[in-house]
């Protein structure tokens, strides 16, 4: 994507078999983490030896709201503003939840329950022009 930028460094990674999040996990207790975490923060843990793992791409959307105002930065949202929505989704064979935003056209029309992929898309532009890249939801 010589024309795009992600959004930040070490979240998400395009891999061979699509996108993925970059997260962590407690090689002792298995709890996951995203943002990736260097240390445990499982209190009933002794441990703190994560190892780095990918999330996704499929899940459930858990739940759901409307972005209905723009963001202050450093988000990056399209000029001129649309209301998104935003999803809670639940990555269960990763034992996790992230949020994201749906790729939806209406907003206001999603509900929750229905299974969502993970993608990599723009989401608005930068000061020279570059799509702003980061993970989203699609439904489906
Ligand atoms: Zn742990």
């Amino acid at each position: 994507m010589a024309d795009a930028t992600p959004a930040a460094a070490n979240l998400f990674v395009e891999t061979a078999e699509g996108p993925r999040l970059l997260g962590s996990r407690c090689a002792t207790c298995q709890a996951p983490y995203f943002p990736s975490s260097a240390a445990c923060h499982n209190p009933d843990c002794n441990h703190s030896d994560t190892q780095p793992v990918h999330f996704g791409p499929h899940g459930k959307l858990w739940s759901v709201t409307v972005q209905g105002y723009p963001p202050p930065p450093p988000v990056v949202a399209a000029d001129p503003y649309r209301p998104y929505a935003v999803g809670l989704v639940d990555l269960e064979a990763d034992g996790i939840r992230v949020i994201g935003r749906l790729l939806v056209e209406d907003p206001d029309s999603v509900t929750p329950g229905g299974p969502v992929e993970l993608v990599l898309a723009p989401l608005g532009q930068d000061a020279e022009g570059r799509d702003v890249v980061s993970w989203q939801f699609k439904l489906g």
